[in-house]
């Protein structure tokens, strides 16, 4: 049976492979994207976009889509030992990632193949590379964009390798709250900040999806640390044990779904650099959810590749390593890879940090932000400030 070819084929059509089939399917380039679901599956990722993704998403062309579909936050509250301390504008969009990816796949053009199949191995090299399906049946592509997220099934194939740099790193908790005793929650949206470092925990974020309220939890613990098995059963009284002081600005709520729990190793994949075969979003590298840099990550791999580099790859003959290497070396690309990796080292380090002046870093956050929330009470001020966030820890 003859392969099947094209210029371009997008392996995997999460948020990163179909963001990349939608602008390469737009800008009239030849592609497929090849996925096992038909529609994104539910499942627990990235929940809300902030601000500074929204505007690498403008560039993409999918902004308003994405906006149609989301739920804005309107007000976000920033509150810290029992205080709040900042009532910022919202920029955040929430939205679970199954419509979010969906809604993504409903821009791609009727004219870009949809080849639902899992890609079982592939072959790379500097003119055609060769991508295998489960089941039968063969692509033959100039170029393959590996956007498979975790899965390690394609590793082999392309001699690509791992390197955890930090196991477990954070473990994110997740669940839809409704008021109890109270009609409705006081805030659109808050994010409180975890009260003391042994509580090992970062903050909670809640947050308008639809009619509901979601709460992300981000803690630095094991995946079988009692806190988690706790939180699965009552999560309502785990979440006030672990921050007594959150009580009085959420009020007692009522959990209205299943608690879901993920832990996320971070890693970089090496061996990445060869002819044929460019990696996005996490098949390249994770990023923390507590730091809340992972869709920022996507959407710049995206957006630079499909933007820049692929259409100058695709004018030319050949797809050899120094080409693809013109991605990775993007000085865009990498100082967004920085800031993800330090961003989710620092905000541990600082969440852990019980030396004086780990404490004393806390406490200047927390009268800075005061500062600043006390700016935004005074109306003539609150219109110069920018709706952007304090640095490190405090945009998650
Ligand atoms: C619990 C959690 C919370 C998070 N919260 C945030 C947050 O608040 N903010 C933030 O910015 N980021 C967050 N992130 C990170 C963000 O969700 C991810 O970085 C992003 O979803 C990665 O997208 P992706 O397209 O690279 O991978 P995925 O969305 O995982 O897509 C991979 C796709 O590849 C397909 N696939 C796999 N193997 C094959 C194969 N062999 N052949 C064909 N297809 C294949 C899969 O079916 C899937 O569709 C969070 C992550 C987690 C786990």
């Amino acid at each position: 049976m003859s392969a099947r070819k094209t210029d371009i084929a997008i392996v995997g059509g999460g948020l990163a492979g179909s963001l990349a089939a939608a602008m390469l399917g737009r800008a009239g380039l030849d592609c497929v994207l090849i996925d096992p679901h038909e529609a994104y599956p539910d499942d627990f990722r990235c929940e809300k976009l902030d601000g500074s993704q929204l505007e690498i998403m403008q560039k993409t062309g999918l902004a308003e889509a994405i906006a149609r579909a989301a739920t804005p936050d309107r007000t976000c509250w920033v509150a810290r030992l029992g205080r709040v301390v900042e009532k910022r504008p919202g920029d955040q969009l929430g939205i679970f990632y199954g419509p979010l990816v969906n809604t993504i796949r409903g821009e791609i053009p009727r004219r870009v193949p949809f080849i639902r199949a899992k890609a079982q191995a592939v072959a790379a090299r500097a003119e055609r590379q060769l991508v295998t399906l489960a089941g039968g049946g063969q692509i033959n592509a100039r170029l393959v964009v590996l956007a498979n997220g975790l899965s390690v099934s394609l590793r082999d194939s392309l001699a690509l390798t791992r390197e955890i740099v930090s196991p477990c790193h954070s473990v994110t908790v997740g669940f839809t709250i409704k008021p109890r005793g109270q009609s409705a929650f006081a805030f659109s949206a808050l994010t409180y900040y975890a009260e003391r470092p042994a509580d090992r925990a970062a903050l909670v974020t809640f947050f308008p999806i639809g009619a509901g309220m979601r709460a992300n939890l981000f803690v630095y613990r094991q995946s079988d640390d009692p806190l988690l098995r706790r939180m699965r059963k009552e999560p309502q009284s785990a979440l006030f044990e672990l921050m007594p002081n959150l009580r009085p600005i959420l009020g007692d709520f009522a959990v209205e779904d299943k608690v879901q729990i993920r832990p996320i190793d971070l890693y970089v994949t090496r061996g990445h650099r060869q002819a044929g075969v460019v990696l996005v979003g996490d098949a390249f590298a994770t990023s923390c959810p507590a730091a809340g840099t992972g869709a920022r990550k996507v959407l710049t791999d995206v957006e630079r590749l499909c933007n820049l580099h692929i259409p100058r790859w695709i004018a030319t003959p050949g797809m050899d390593e120094a080409k693809i290497a013109a991605f990775y070396d993007d000085p865009v690309k990498q100082a967004c890879d920085t800031f993800s990796a330090n961003k989710a080292l620092r905000l541990k380090a600082m969440s852990l940090d019980d030396t004086f002046s780990g404490a004393l870093r806390r406490r200047s956050k927390f009268v800075l932000q005061a500062a600043r929330g006390a700016l935004r009470r005074r109306p003539q001020v609150a219109e110069t400030l920018p709706a952007v966030q304090l640095p490190v820890e405090a945009s998650a």
